[in-house]
């Protein structure tokens, strides 16, 4: 699914995006200003942004105009005004779509799910191969696939995210709050979630904490992911 950071300041229509989005298998930042959008855009990866245009801080035209410059994210207009002319000037300006408030649950995740397969196409056009390779591990973060020894592993969405950061990586300690940051997209969170997410990884990958071999974790440091060494004869 995806990584979707909403710009709203209306409460009540930010809740239920967020409820809804997030019972939809998505990932959910929100935010209700335009320039609290752009530091979430310049600090952490989203695949989507849901931006209203009647935000209290920045004009919408100019909100978008700002996150185009430091960003390619594809950005989904919210806007109450049916105004033709202006939505036009959007599309123009950057914007990859847009909604008119108010709008159902259903019209919003088709027009997610629209602009996803969009940019994931042009992703895969421009890099057909972009498959990490650390010892035996395979992983492909276009087609959200990975292999172990060429047999192929059968991981949740977190799994896969949290072994294809880390494979990115490779003998790089990648601190905790890191993880947190970039695999769970939160700035905070008790290191349990990660264990847990690592002890199904290891148990998927054939190993132990007690005995790794791809993944190391460092206590109180972070984790590491590195080719197995090969075991010394004895
Ligand atoms: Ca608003």
């Amino acid at each position: 699914m995806a990584r979707v950071l909403v710009v709203e300041d209306d409460q009540f229509v930010r809740s239920a995006l967020i409820r809804h989005l997030t019972e939809a298998g998505h990932t959910v930042r929100s935010v209700g200003t335009a320039l609290e959008a752009l530091r979430e855009v310049a600090h952490l990866p989203f695949d989507v942004v849901i931006l209203d245009l009647g935000l209290p801080d920045l004009d919408g035209s100019e909100a978008l105009k700002m996150l185009r410059g430091i960003t390619d994210v594809p950005v989904i207009i919210a806007t109450a005004r049916d105004d033709e002319a202006e939505i036009v000037r959007l599309l123009n300006a950057g914007a990859d779509d847009y909604l008119t408030k108010p709008f159902s649950v259903e019209h919003l995740s088709a027009r997610i799910a629209a602009v996803l397969r969009r940019t994931r196409a042009a992703a895969a056009e421009a890099a057909p191969s972009s498959v990490i390779r650390v010892g035996g591990l395979a992983i492909d973060p276009l087609r959200r696939l990975a292999e172990l020894d060429g047999a192929q592993l059968d991981l949740t969405r977190r799994e896969f995210d949290l072994l294809a950061f880390l494979a990115g990586r490779p003998g790089v300690v990648v601190p905790r709050r890191e993880l947190l940051a970039e695999v769970w997209q939160q700035s905070y969170g008790d290191d349990q979630t990660i264990d847990v997410h690592l002890s199904w990884l290891r148990r998927k990958l054939g190993e132990t904490a007690a005995k790794p071999r791809y993944l190391h974790t460092l206590r109180g440091v972070g984790v590491k992911l590195e080719p197995p060494r090969t075991e010394p004869l004895s």
